[in-house]
């Protein structure tokens, strides 16, 4: 049946507009191959891989991006792991032929990943992950027990705004606390988001490194009171966790989630809220409280801001001023909003993670890039579908070869926005870095002759 509908794509004259309208959504082969054959952006996606290394410059490692591994996931499920490319163009032809539904992205390896075998036989086991982005991976199913309009993998325009908070308190944190600047942030296609930190400091992280930076982005340390998923200890909050939590974490809460998730709409919810009050005592005060006002004058919009200003009263009224709940407003707010990252994903380099523009299978949308500093304005609903760029395609006439197929279809200002905003700053840094190191090593190597 896919081919009858690419046979349809080819018509020519008037009725290219109707049939653009026409691509049914979905996901197959034969979609996937059109939008490789004339979307997917080879250049671009190689040239940031090669971090600078595929210039002519003779400080450049030129075996670098042969030994990172990409893994196919091909139709039927059937996995090619430790895929290695030399060239832009050798990567293209394998994606052509092979047409995976997945494409991951794994770390650079000591030596050719696709070699790996025979330098085993050769005695040496130097087959070791050297590089790796430090990447991190955020579901948003993740977050079922704090959201009420969906659940599992399934998102809305009402849950959504979880993982622009996760954009938000993460992106500023790398930057500002840890001085990376070259942040690739990506919708996963359906369910969350993944970031790829991509200065060379941070591809050099150890496992060690990792783990370091992923348990400073935790607050939930486990514990006995499996309930409480965030515990706030010490005399003040970390400046990191302060500044979350005054600049984005508490507006989002009170402006946004309270009402859009209705956080206090029924027993229930309020029920969860008030087992993250540690004192009994404060828990039934404030339960008695809305048992009461539940059919007083308060009317369905407001109870949830109505709730929640009693609770913060209660908590932080003279009589309450306790230590253990001092937190506990902020506790609350963390609870419900903080990032909630998969940090196995992070601690260690060989881990795969999606390539960027690969298409979700089960949502056909792309996985594009999400710019960081307007990432409010993000919505996933909108990210182009593989069908709706076939249509565009169409719309704008099949033509064989066009150097402007990309143009025509709106993945074009995500793919601007990749090579602009993050591989063009990126690579001028690589190339800096690269010639900075070769030039200190024929400095060195000069020093050592005049000896
Ligand atoms: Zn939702």
């Amino acid at each position: 049946m896919g081919d009858e509908r690419v046979d349809a794509m080819e018509i020519d004259g008037q009725q290219r507009q109707e049939v653009a309208a026409a691509v049914p959504d979905g996901f197959n082969a034969d979609y996937l191959r059109i939008y490789y054959g004339k979307l997917f952006p080879y250049v671009d996606f190689f040239k940031w891989l090669a971090y600078g290394n595929d210039a002519k410059h003779p400080g450049c490692d030129q075996s670098y991006i042969g030994r990172r591994e990409l893994s196919f996931t091909l139709e039927n499920d059937i996995y090619l792991r430790f895929q290695s490319f030399d060239s832009a163009a050798e990567l293209e032809t394998s994606i052509k032929e092979k047409c995976p539904f997945k494409i991951d992205i794994g770390p650079v390896y000591s030596i050719d990943p696709a070699k790996r075998h025979a330098y085993a036989q050769s005695g040496n086991n130097v087959f070791v992950p050297v590089e790796r982005e430090l990447i991190f991976d955020i579901d948003i199913s993740d977050y079922d027990d704090v959201r009420y309009c969906c659940s599992g993998a399934d998102t809305c325009l009402d849950c959504w705004p979880l993982m622009t908070i996760v954009i938000k308190i993460l992106d500023t944190s790398l930057r500002g606390d840890f001085g990376f600047n070259h942040i690739l942030w990506v919708y996963s296609g359906r369910r969350g988001v993944h970031c790829w930190v991509c200065d060379s400091r941070a591809r050099k992280l150890s496992n060690e490194q990792r783990s370091a930076i992923a348990d400073y982005f935790r607050v939930y340390k486990g514990g006995e009171n499996s309930l409480k998923k965030v515990s706030l200890t010490g005399p003040v909050l970390h400046p990191f966790l302060a500044r979350s939590y005054t600049d984005v974490l508490k507006c989002f809460f009170e402006d946004k989630l309270l009402h859009s998730q209705q956080l206090f709409a029924s027993e229930e919810r309020c029920q969860k809220i008030l087992e993250l009050i540690p004192d009994e005592n404060v828990a039934s005060e404030l339960h008695d409280k809305w048992q009461g006002n539940r059919r007083s004058s308060i009317s369905k919009e407001d109870v949830n801001a109505t709730r929640w200003e009693q609770l913060k009263t209660t908590l932080q009224s003279g009589k309450h001023k306790t230590q253990g709940l001092r937190r506990c407003v902020e506790e609350i707010v963390f609870s419900y909003t903080y990032p909630r990252l998969d940090m196995e994903v992070s601690k260690h380099m060989n881990h795969l993670l999606k390539a960027p523009f690969c298409i979700h299978p089960k949502t056909g949308r792309v996985c594009v890039p999400i710019d960081p500093n307007n990432c409010e304005d993000f919505d996933p609903t909108a990210v182009p579908t593989l069908s709706q760029l076939l249509g565009e395609l169409n719309a704008a006439g099949m033509q064989i070869d066009s150097e402007n197929d990309l143009e025509r279809t709106s993945l074009e200002k995500y793919i601007r926005f990749f090579r602009t905003s993050f591989l063009q700053p990126m690579l001028k840094a690589c190339k800096e870095e690269l010639e900075a190191a070769y030039s200190a090593k024929l400095q060195q190597s000069k020093n050592t002759l005049s000896w």
